[in-house]
Parts: C-alpha cells; structure tokens; sequence
C-alpha cells in the first residue's frame, strides 16, 4: 500500500467524524480534519455564555477533536456561500430549518474542492446510515456522493461496508475488511469503538451539529424572514437568535431580553445598533429592541423589560432608554403583570 495516500476528513467535533478519522488513520493513511463554519455552529457558542452550561468545558470542540487525534485542522468560514443552502435547499428542510441533505452535499463539496487543490485523495466522513432522518439514510447516502461531485472518492468508516466499495478500497489504499457496518440510530458500536481506542470525554450533540436543528430557533429565523417580509440574513442576525428571551409584541419590533450576565455581556457589543434599555432602580437586563419601535411602543417595551427585571414586583421601576444616535433618558413604569403577556408573544 503506498504510504503517502491523504485524505481530508470532515470534522464536526463529534464522536462520529472522530471516529472515522481514526479508522483511515489506523490503515495508514495521511489525515488532516476540515471544519466548516457556517455562523449556525453550536460549537463553543451557548457554552461559553450560559451558566447552566458551565459544568461542560468550554472548548471548541473540533479543535479539542484534531488534538486529540494529532492531525491538522483547516477551518474554512463559509458563512456567505452557506446563505444559499438555507435559503434554497434543493432537498428542502428537515423538521426545522435544517436543509441537513443539501448541507452535507454543499461540505463534501467544498471539501472536495479543498482535496483537489492540495493534492489529497478521497474524503471521509462520520456519516452512518440511518442515524439522521434527511442525510444519512441509504437512499440519500448515494445522493450525496453524486451530487458533491465526490462519488467513489468519499468514504464513510463507520458504515462503508455496508454502501458499495469506494475508490480507496478498490484501489487497496483502504481495506475494507477494517472499516466497519454500523447503521441504525443507536449509538452503541461507537461508544464501544471509542472505548476500544481508548477516547472518553466526547461531545455529544443533542440532534445536531448545528442551530438549525433546533425547533425554537428555526420559530425565531422565520420570524425574522416574515417580519422583515424577505428571506435574507446577515452574521449579526443569527448570533443574536442564539442568545436572550425574544418577545414579538408587534410587527414592528421585537425585545432581546438577556437571560443572564454571559449573554448581557455579548448583547453589549450589539447594543449601538439597537434602541436598547436597562432597568436602573432594580438590577435586570439588557434588552435590545429589535425594529423600528414607535414612540408608543417604547413604554411597552420598558414596562416589559421592568417584567424581567428584579423591580417585577415594585411599584415603579426605573428604565433607561438608549436611542441609536446614542440619546438617554429614564422612564418611570410599572412592570408589565405576568398575566397580560400573551403566551404568543414568546418566539
Ligand atoms: S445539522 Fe446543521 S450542520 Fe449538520 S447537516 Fe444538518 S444543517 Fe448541516
């Protein structure tokens, strides 16, 4: 087998795409780990802001990945281009707004290109057949092979016996008989695989890689596309979907209302962009107003933002008010009762 075979592998920074690599890597073969940014990654994003998250350490979990296996990591921010797989998928969407089958066809795409243009020879992927609804069953298997332009040059260790034999195994670069059968949604064969190489303390996503996947924030981004009545988005628009309460008491506007320090503290570097307020007789948060809030609408945001704050139960409570030109002054108000915020107000 010659030695200097090299394939570029898809990392995640989950169990599965670590696992793939390890398989490659065992038989021989040069691997260095690709990691594609899209601006919906939860890696190292909630974790670093929310208490109740502090437990788990804070790292970006591709990266820790690489380390763990030695090998290099590219990351390649692909923000821009990514626009036109959530906005267009070919495939559609799965339960939320996760175009997964047009996503996993675009990444083994760029990492195609990425092959090519470093003179590596085939991709490897952590995929599993039937372990996610819309990419990875055996009939979209195939579909994303074919449509990537990778065809036989992209193979996947975990399942690769059971899908037809890839260049590398025909070609003898890769035995086959040393990749493995996995499929299905449990996740036993690769707990019992990272035992075997001794790899604990692994990630493990709750259903996906990625926001998009995540029922309450695929409510806030089509709130945002309806509300501004055109689907488009900017870097800025879906990091704020990530953190805070959002309230949509009218079309006009909505409140981001910080759940708690971390995510005050990221809100901050935003907050000139926004008419924004924070309660000064009573500690609460920082609340961005999202829209164009007319002057009517101001006190309802502040007798809301009084609702949050830890005055909910005082008379009065003093907000102040930030306009974009950087404008302050106070309001006095009376929090909003619990029971006049209707429940469809929450996105
Ligand atoms: S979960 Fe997100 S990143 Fe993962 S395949 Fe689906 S859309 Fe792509």
């Amino acid at each position: 087998m010659p030695d200097s075979r090299k394939a570029v592998a898809l990392i995640s920074g989950g169990l599965d795409s670590l696992l793939a690599a390890r398989v490659v890597m065992d038989q021989g073969i040069h691997v260095e780990g690709i990691n594609f940014f899209t601006g919906f990654c939860v890696e190292g994003h909630t974790h670093a802001l929310r208490n109740r998250e502090r437990a788990r350490p804070k790292r970006n979990n591709a990266l820790w990945v690489a380390e763990q296996l030695g090998i290099k990591l590219h990351i390649a921010d692909i923000i821009e281009e990514y626009k036109n797989v959530v906005l267009n998928p070919k495939h559609g969407y799965g339960a939320n707004l996760n175009p997964c089958l047009d996503c996993k066809i675009f990444m083994v795409n760029k990492a195609l290109e990425w092959m090519e243009a470093n003179g590596f020879d085939f991709i490897v992927t952590g995929e599993v057949i039937g372990q996610r609804p819309m990419s990875q069953r055996k009939d979209t298997m195939p579909v994303v092979a074919r449509e990537s332009g990778a065809h036989e040059r992209l193979v996947r260790p975990l399942c690769a016996k059971n899908l037809p034999a890839s260049l590398p195994e025909q070609e003898g670069w890769l035995e086959r008989s040393r990749l493995h059968a996995f499929s299905g949604r449990s996740r036993k064969p690769q707990m019992a695989l990272a035992a075997h190489y001794g790899i604990e303390d692994y990630a493990q996503p709750a259903g996906g890689c990625c926001f998009l996947t995540d029922r309450q924030y695929s409510v806030k981004l089509a709130d945002l596309w309806n509300t501004r009545g055109k689907r488009e988005y900017d870097l800025d628009d879906i990091m704020l979907l990530k953190v805070g309460r959002h309230l949509r008491p009218r079309a006009n506007f909505k409140l981001i209302i910080g759940r708690e320090e971390g995510e005050n503290r990221f809100m901050e570097g935003y907050r000139k962009r926004f008419v924004h307020m924070i309660p000064t007789s009573h500690s609460g948060p920082l609340v961005l107003l999202d829209g164009n809030p007319d002057p009517g609408d101001i006190d309802l945001a502040a007798r809301l933002t009084a609702r949050f704050s830890q005055g909910r139960d005082a008379e009065q409570v003093a907000i102040q008010v930030t306009e974009r030109n950087g404008g302050t002054r106070t309001l006095a108000v009376t929090p909003m009762p619990a029971d006049q915020i209707p429940a469809d107000w929450y996105l």
